[in-house]
This record gives C-alpha cells, sequence and structure tokens, in this order.
C-alpha cells in the first residue's frame, strides 16, 4: 500500500502504515513559545518559524535521500521573563526538561538513534537537560537554536540587533506569513521601536555579569529590537542561510555511522 503522505517526514501527517514500511533515521523536535511579540507579531510567531523551518530543512534533506521525521512543534516553552503580560504561557525550565526527556525517550523506544532540538525561543534552555540525558539515554542529542547559526553574517543581512520581535523575527513573518503582521493604514508596522531600558551597572552593560531580565521592565511591549527595517527579502534571505547552513548537516547526520567516535572524527590521538 502506498503512503497517501505528500510529506512522508511531516509525521503529524502520515498514517501509522507508513512507518510499519519504512524506517526514520533522524527526529528533528522544533521547540517553541507563546507569547507577545511587541504590538504586530503574533503570539505563536516562535511556533511558526520552527515549523516552518523545520518543514523546509526536512524537506530538502529528504528530496537528498535522509530520511528525517519532523515532529510536532513544542508550543509552549519558559517564559518567566515574560510573566507580567498576559497569557505569555509559562512551562519553567524544570518542567521543560521533564517535557523534553520524556519526549526522548519515545524516540528512543522507536528505535531512533538521532535527534535535533530545533530551538526557537531564546528563554529555552536546554543545556542541563541534555547534560542529564547523555548518560541516561542511547538518543544522540544536537541542539540548535536556528537564530544562533547566522550570527557571523547577521550584519550582511540585517541593519538592527535582533533580540525579540525585532528585525529577523518581523522579516520572518512578513515573508512567510503576511497576513499575521499588524499593519497602520499607512503601511508601515503597528509596532513601536523596539527600543530598551539601558542597565545601570557597567558589568551588566558589557556582559560580565547576567541577569534573567524582567520584559515588563526591560521593554515598553514586550519588543526588543527595532524591527522598522524589516523586509520580505531579508526573511527570504534568512531561510536560505539556514538551508545552506542545516540541510548538509541533515544529510550528513542520516547517513552517519554511530561508531566508537561518533560525532568525532575517527583520528587516532597521540
Ligand atoms: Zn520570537
Amino acid at each position: 500500500m502506498n503512503s497517501p503522505s505528500a510529506r512522508p517526514w511531516v509525521l503529524a501527517e502520515t498514517p501509522y502504515q507508513y512507518l510499519k514500511d519504512n524506517a526514520y533515521q533522524l527526529a528533528v523536535l522544533p521547540m517553541g513559545a507563546t507569547e507577545p511579540h511587541n504590538l504586530h507579531l503574533p503570539y505563536g510567531t516562535d511556533w511558526y518559524e520552527g515549523t516552518l523551518i523545520g518543514e523546509t530543512l526536512c524537506e530538502h534533506a529528504w528530496t537528498q535521500g535522509a530520511r528525517p521525521v519532523l515532529l510536532p512543534t513544542m508550543p509552549y516553552g519558559t517564559e518567566t521573563n515574560l510573566s507580567r503580560f498576559p497569557l505569555a504561557m509559562n512551562l519553567n525550565p524544570s518542567t521543560l526538561q521533564l517535557v523534553l526527556a520524556d519526549l526522548v525517550e519515545s524516540v528512543e523506544r522507536s528505535g531512533i538513534r538521532k535527534m535535533i532540538i530545533l530551538n526557537s525561543h531564546g528563554g529555552n534552555d536546554f543545556k542541563p537537560v541534555l547534560r542529564e540525558l547523555a548518560t541516561r539515554t542511547k538518543v544522540h542529542l544536537f541542539l540548535c537554536s536556528w537564530y544562533t547559526c547566522l550570527s557571523d553574517i547577521y550584519f550582511e543581512i540585517f541593519t538592527n540587533k535582533e533580540d525579540h520581535a525585532g528585525e529577523l523575527e518581523t522579516s520572518f513573518m512578513l515573508r512567510y506569513y503576511p497576513h499575521l503582521v499588524a499593519k497602520n493604514s499607512d503601511g508601515s508596522l503597528a509596532a513601536d521601536s523596539g527600543a530598551t531600558r539601558p542597565f545601570r551597572f557597567e558589568a551588566l552593560q558589557k556582559s560580565w555579569v547576567s541577569i534573567t531580565r524582567p520584559w515588563h521592565l526591560l521593554t515598553q511591549n514586550s519588543g526588543s529590537g527595532n524591527p522598522h527595517e524589516a523586509s520580505p527579502e531579508k526573511g527570504e534571505r534568512l531561510m536560505e542561510v539556514l538551508k545552506t547552513r542545516l540541510v548538509p548537516f541533515i544529510v550528513q547526520l542520516c547517513q552517519a555511522d554511530i561508531d566508537e567516535t561518533f560525532p568525532f572524527q575517527d583520528v587516532e590521538l597521540r
């Protein structure tokens, strides 16, 4: 029997019969968030980003012979920084760790031994749970916060620094979900300037010391970073960079044997 799914790399669209007949090599799990994004982007922005980026990367890897499976995007993340904003739907870091650990266990029981956590939300902290799982699971875990993949060329595409709902996220939404971007009658974005309150201490300004930032004091309307120079073209360039950098990785990871030195090169150290 043939699968009716046109996109067998998207688990949510794929029937069990396909899984009985075919094996996946890698699971990709996008992790999103539900939170305000300045005044112009939807609460689900991180979910839309993770889902579409995951679909695009897996599709292109699939056409090159790789067999990744994209799991449904987690819609909730850690929102303790935005807790004063309505319906910023929080999972505490300890809860999020338990959720991820359970999902990794499901992947492990299914016989898949490689998994990418495709993170869309800066408030999500996965390194602690990855460190814990390293001794507990046979699944090799790879963490990719996609927005960090272009930091070396960020300013070749964008003018203003991105933090939250700024030029990068707005460009993405203008390109792929323009009907969800709020605009004024003159066509400008219905957004504030994305200005933020500076720290009063030099050590914090220079990141010698860090805090978890209370977003209601940092921002006017949750936006951090100027979104007004965003464009659909910049959103498309962002996706192109992600494809160029991450599709080859997914293909290589799918093909790689899990041998003694995986994921390192099998070289002799002397
Ligand atoms: Zn976001």
